[in-house]
């Protein structure tokens, strides 16, 4: 077994999960049997109870784990699904040791960083993937951080201990453009590799994200301060359309070719490579749409990751080019505000979401679709609103609304799942993970899936309460999809609407480029009828 370790240099956000989630795809091609991990150095012991300002979406695996979003690049981009073992903080590095300590475990020695804390990371290295043939392990942050010297440490030992060529470094870094100057700047990068030899890593691989291109001069300099060949200093200039694109850059780079040496292992370059198919299809589509997203994080770029991406995946499925107008929930709750921003959409799209803020203006956003015979797409909150909105206007039930935004409403239409009234810790404790879902035979969700039963993630407390499902019903609300167990309302539709669904899990996180959500799909395919039609 053969292992990847991926750093980080000069800044953050520079895209070393998606160079991660590449390069597996690179190697997948090869026939190769990849994962790939993330070890990030914060003291939370997983993502779930951070606020989207400070880390993005939390990505939720078929195991219910509450991780990072580089996790769903890695997903999107290889074929594996990914489990616990490959999402691993500080936090739970501390959580366990500390609990070994209180246990007796270390038999009266002193606990220390090394080499306690880093025989935890160790340990957890290897277990993030005994059935592959390459483990792939991000490290979060920066390389010069304090809190991520522990897991460098653990890499730097984990190479030592292994055989030689079993494990290769690589390093992600900026190679800034300064206008003053009109040239390219390799200092930052220097510096970054210097300080990772400090603490004894040699990369193998450095990968430069830059703005323009990388000339031979450049390489030779690169190559020599960073101590590796010219041909291990790898161009990752920004792609043009879509991050799709980053397995076909990094290949023209060679990079897959480079990475199979350094380890050792002679294998054909693949004859058909499905990223130019994926790419070639963003870059000629044959319709156009523009769906509103109605949020309450819109102007953050990463609040809503797997849902943009997913509506992309579905773009690729239908030939369709799909502009995503972020609208925010809040700007909504003004009079006359919902027609002129909502006016001339394709489709509306209502994402997860906590709290009551903005909850008024995502109601407005379904009304506004089922009025107009609008596409509608509710995500998780996105159907608990879509709830409120036909129990308030289409039921008369004035006031109803979830008792997350009005404990005392008379009509709780959305309520606390019964399980969770006793929970009081906020970490991991949400209806987390991957849940069966039967179909309603004849619905648009059970056309969509074309099979009788699925399974999808869940991150929620509150679910649709069945004491007002009949009347719903009667309404003309259909509930499309149940949770065979526990009997809890999981899809619900629109009888008379041409493409009203929402869905109490979260889809978003089981779609892929090359084989897009079956209601994403159906989702994007209604806005093109729609757009036909007006
Ligand atoms: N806040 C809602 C709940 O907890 C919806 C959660 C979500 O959209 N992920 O049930």
């Amino acid at each position: 077994m053969k292992y990847i370790f991926v750093t980080g240099g000069v800044v953050s956000s520079l895209g070393k999960g998606l160079t991660a989630a590449s390069l597996g795809a690179l190697l997948e091609l090869r026939g190769l049997r990849v994962r790939i991990q993330k070890f990030d150095p914060y003291l939370n012991v997983d993502p779930g109870t951070m606020s989207p300002f400070q880390h993005g979406e939390v990505y939720v695996l078929e195991d219910g784990a509450e991780t990072d979003l580089d996790l769903g690049h890695y997903e999107r981009f290889t074929s594996g699904k990914l489990s616990r073992l490959n999402s691993l903080t500080s936090g739970q590095v501390y959580e366990s040791v500390i609990q070994k300590e209180r246990r007796g475990d270390y038999l009266g020695k002193t606990v220390q960083v090394i080499p306690h804390v880093t025989n935890e990371i160790k340990e957890r290295i290897a277990a993030g993937g005994k059935d592959v043939d390459i483990l792939i392990t991000e490290i979060g942050g920066t390389t010069g951080d304090i809190e991520g010297l522990p897991f460098l440490e653990a890499m730097r030992q984990f190479a030592h201990e292994a055989g030689r060529g079993d494990v290769i470094f690589i390093h992600v870094t900026l190679v800034p453009y300064v206008a003053a100057a009109g040239e390219l700047k390799t200092k930052p990068t220097q510096q970054s590799v210097a300080k990772l030899r400090e603490i004894g890593i040699q990369p193998d691989v450095v990968v430069c994200r830059c703005d323009h291109p990388l000339n031979p001069d450049l390489r030779d300099k690169l190559s020599l301060f960073c101590n590796i060949p010219v041909k291990a200093v790898i161009e990752a200039r920004d792609v043009e359309h879509s991050i799709y694109e980053l397995p076909l850059a990094l290949q023209r780079e060679r990079m897959d070719d480079l990475v199979l040496e350094l380890l050792g292992l002679k294998l054909p370059r693949p004859r058909k490579n499905i990223w130019e198919e994926i790419v070639g299809r963003i870059l000629n589509p044959k319709h156009e749409v523009t769906i509103g997203v109605v949020g309450k994080y819109i102007e953050l770029q990463d609040a809503y990751k797997s849902v943009y991406e997913s509506v992309t995946h579905a773009g690729i499925a239908n030939n369709c080019k799909v502009n995503v107008r972020r609208i925010d929930a809040e700007d909504l709750q003004a009079k006359g505000a919902v027609a002129a921003k909502l006016r001339g959409l394709d489709g509306i799209l209502v994402p997860g979401g906590f709290g009551d803020r903005g909850t008024e203006g995502k109601i407005a956003a379904a009304r506004w679709a089922r009025e107009h015979r609008i596409p509608y797409y509710g995500l998780c909150l996105g159907l608990q609103i879509a709830v409120i909105e036909f129990a308030r206007n289409v039921l008369k039930l004035k006031g109803a609304n979830s008792t997350e935004f009005d404990p005392r409403s008379p009509h709780p239409v959305i309520n606390m799942m019964e399980e969770q009234k006793k929970v009081i810790d906020k970490g991991a404790t949400m209806r987390l993970g991957s849940y069966e879902c039967a179909l309603t035979p004849g619905t648009i969700a059970a056309r969509a899936y074309g099979v009788p039963s699925i399974r999808e993630r869940h991150r929620h407390r509150f679910e649709v309460n069945n004491d007002y499902v009949a009347r719903l019903e009667r309404a003309g609300l259909v509930v499309s999809g149940l949770n065979p167990r526990r009997n809890l309302v999981e899809i619900v539709e629109l009888k008379n609407h041409p493409w009203f669904v929402a869905v109490q899990f979260h889809p978003e996180f089981q779609s892929k480029p090359n084989k897009a959500h079956p209601l994403f799909a159906a989702f994007v395919a209604a806005a093109i009828k729609h757009r036909g039609r007006t």
